[in-house]
């Protein structure tokens, strides 16, 4: 019986089960998580595949003060997040490091966090921040076994999620991406992604490369603040204007419902930018 080994266990290793386990049925699958004291990768000499799925680990550059107590970054980890919801509620002042223009330069305290110094100048009295300044590649293991990484440093994968081991594909955050724009390394990292990488891993892993290639990935966005959703796809207009685009702005307002009389309908507004390259 074929073998397949699954390092980690997150959203891309799902989606690669899912579409592996009801394609092939006589193929034993071991998947190796980090935090449960699973299987013993005995498969692993005898493999006919690795899929890596090692995902990211979350941005923390070492500021001044980065070690006091009270400052957070956002993990994938259940058991992690919940602990934080007590220290949430006690929290009376709050400081996302993240969302602003102006860069932190330091976190001011004693053995706890009591304020956080922007680079003007300015500080802010904080009991707990949150640094949420993106994510990267979690290669300790990649690197451990030699596979080659791109330039923002994931492991570096072809179309077809092909590693520089011909026995190991790689899919998720831990994997390099083409932005499908610019034909160049890529940075964005979502799940909607790491889950299709997953499903077109485990149809390749099957020969069936012709017809599953990922050929590039675009950022895809959502939110709602305060009642109010926001949505972007695509590239901004700065990022198309760094990029030597013709830009031309379009703004439009509509039902977000077809049609429109549907009870909670509510009028929603886009604005689109146009491009061309000069
Ligand atoms: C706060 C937050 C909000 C987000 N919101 C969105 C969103 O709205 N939409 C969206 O599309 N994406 C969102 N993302 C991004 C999304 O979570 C990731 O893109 C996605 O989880 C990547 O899936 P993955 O399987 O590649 O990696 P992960 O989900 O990180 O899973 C990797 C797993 O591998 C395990 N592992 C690592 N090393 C080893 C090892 N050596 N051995 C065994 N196991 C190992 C880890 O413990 C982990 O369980 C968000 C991320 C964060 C942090």
């Amino acid at each position: 019986m074929k073998k397949v080994v699954v390092v980690g266990g997150g959203v891309a290793a799902k989606g690669f089960l899912g579409a592996s386990i009801a394609l092939n049925r006589d193929v034993a699958y071991t998947m190796i998580r980090k935090n449960t004291r699973g299987p013993v990768p005995c498969g692993i000499p005898y493999a006919f595949g690795i899929v890596l799925s090692t995902g990211s680990h979350p941005v923390f550059p070492p500021f001044p003060g980065k070690d006091l107590e009270g400052i957070y970054v956002i993990e994938k980890d259940l058991d992690k997040v919940v602990a934080l919801k007590p220290v949430v509620e006690a929290a009376k002042s709050v400081v996302i490091v993240g969302g602003g223009f102006i860069g932190v330069e330091s976190f001011e305290g004693d053995g706890h966090v009591e304020s956080v110094k922007l680079a003007d100048g300015t500080q802010i009295n904080a009991d707990l921040v949150f640094v949420a300044i993106g994510a990267y590649p979690n290669v300790d293991f990649a690197n451990k076994i030699g596979l080659d990484l791109d330039d923002k440093r994931a492991v570096k994968v072809d179309a077809f999620q092909q590693t520089s081991d011909e026995n190991i594909l790689a899919i998720g955050d831990c994997a390099s991406k083409i932005d499908i724009y610019t034909e160049k390394s890529s940075n964005i990292r979502l799940a909607s992604i790491a889950a299709k990488e997953g499903r077109n891993a485990a149809l390749n892993l099957f020969e069936h490369k012709m017809k599953f290639e990922v050929r590039g990935i675009m950022n895809l966005f959502s939110t709602s603040v305060g009642g109010t959703y926001f949505a972007a796809a695509g590239m901004t207009k700065s990022q198309c204007v760094n990029l030597g685009y013709d830009v031309v702005e379009v703004s439009v307002e509509a039902a977000n419902r077809h049609p429109a009389a549907l009870p909670g309908t509510v009028k929603t507004r886009g604005f689109f930018s146009l491009t061309r390259r000069i």
